[in-house]
């Protein structure tokens, strides 16, 4: 079976066989210098001058970040599942919320930002997800981080990160928190959330002093030192730094471009094939189709052609499909999900199989991967 949702992802077998070694003890030196390479490798791919490691799933470090950066009103947008959370979270903590509501597919727009921003000036923080993965849509979020501390210097700007760290290159000049998850890009393991870190953070963060579990400045006295507050999760950043190593040796450029090529050709395949791509800006992290018969889709995809996709929730429950791009993944297989999308349309009726879908692929992947 292939593993296709837009997370988890798969395991690589380079990472399953890092992560298979016996556990070691946390509060050791053998661990501290894997921490310590894994931290230095983390700081490169986001491109702050700070990060954090948390033992939690990336609404932990959601949660961290808000309680951490914000204080008086947060300012969020909801274009989808996970954008809402970050409302939800305020709302858990008694932090006022203005939320900026849009349609699943519809980013952002400046104009809403900077309207909500003058119309509450209390706003000390900017919350938003660069790919907001509910419709895999792309958020436009380093000009609107722009546009915010071009409007006021002081707001935090957090930005959700976990379908786009390790899928492209993102600018951090306005941005103040970058939040990734293990389960996602670096393909390992649920169960570790990473916070790329400004300066101007760190020093909120240790000014601030919130909570106890998701106290990041506990978290950031250790972590300098290359330990946890609690337990680390060392399998996982085992395997973490396992991918960094790789994905280095790689090269960042190197994947950023072949996930460019393999999301923008499976998306001309899926159009070419008459299907509608969702989100009006989609994001590179991930294919999301637009068809009322996708839960049908997804279930000949898994018992025949032995392809597990992701499907939609809340409104668009059983209304999109999602087909993932993150991580290192292999040409044959996602030419192979192509081709088996389109099987799966000719056994439902929908439309005859005629290899168009992966000729389009092909040649598009072929195309983008030249320039
Ligand atoms: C997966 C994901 C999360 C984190 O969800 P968890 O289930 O807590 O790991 C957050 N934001 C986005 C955009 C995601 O895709």
């Amino acid at each position: 079976m292939l593993l296709f949702t837009p997370g988890p992802t798969p395991v690589p077998e380079f990472v399953r066989v890092a992560m298979s070694e016996p556990t070691i003890h946390h509060r050791t030196p053998e661990f501290e210098e894997i921490f310590a390479k894994t931290r230095a490798l983390l700081k490169e791919v986001i491109g702050l001058p700070e990060v954090l490691m948390l033992a939690s799933s990336g609404s932990g470090a959601m949660e961290a970040c808000v309680t951490s950066l914000c204080e008086k009103k947060l300012l969020s947008i909801n274009s989808g599942k996970f954008g809402e959370r970050f409302g939800k979270i305020a709302r858990a903590f008694k932090i006022p919320n203005v939320e900026i509501k849009n349609p699943w597919d519809i980013p952002a727009s400046l104009e809403q930002v900077i309207d909500a921003l003058k119309a509450n000036p209390e706003i000390d923080a900017f919350c938003i997800q660069a790919c907001e993965s509910a419709g895999g849509l792309r958020h436009s979020y380093e000009v609107l981080a722009k546009a915010v501390k071009e409007y006021n210097p002081e707001i935090m700007v957090i930005v959700d990160g976990i379908t786009a760290m390790g899928v492209e290159p993102l600018d951090m000049t306005y941005v103040d928190a970058l939040i990734g998850g293990s389960q996602k890009a670096f393909m390992l393991p649920p169960g570790l959330s990473i916070i790329g870190l400004s300066q101007k953070a760190v020093e909120k963060i240790q000014e601030r002093d919130v909570g106890f579990y998701f106290n990041l400045k506990t978290e950031l006295k250790n972590q300098v030192k290359n330990t946890t507050a609690w337990t680390a999760p060392t399998t996982i950043i085992i395997g973490l730094c396992a991918f960094l190593e790789r994905a280095k040796e790689i090269g960042y450029d190197t994947i950023y471009h072949q996930t460019k090529a393999r999301s923008l050709a499976c998306d001309a395949a899926m159009e070419g094939i008459g299907l509608k791509i969702y989100p009006t800006i989609p994001a590179l992290s991930m294919t999301c189709v637009y068809h009322e018969e996708s839960d049908k889709i997804r279930k000949v995809l898994k018992n025949t052609y032995e392809v597990n996709i992701a499907g939609g929730q809340d409104d668009l429950k059983g209304k999109i499909f999602r087909i993932n791009h993150m991580g290192m993944v292999g040409i044959s297989e996602i030419s192979w999900v192509v081709n088996a999308v389109e099987l799966s349309l000719d056994m439902l009726g929908i439309r005859k199989f005629n290899g168009l879908a992966n000729q389009i692929f092909m040649e598009q992947y072929f195309r983008v991967l030249k320039q």
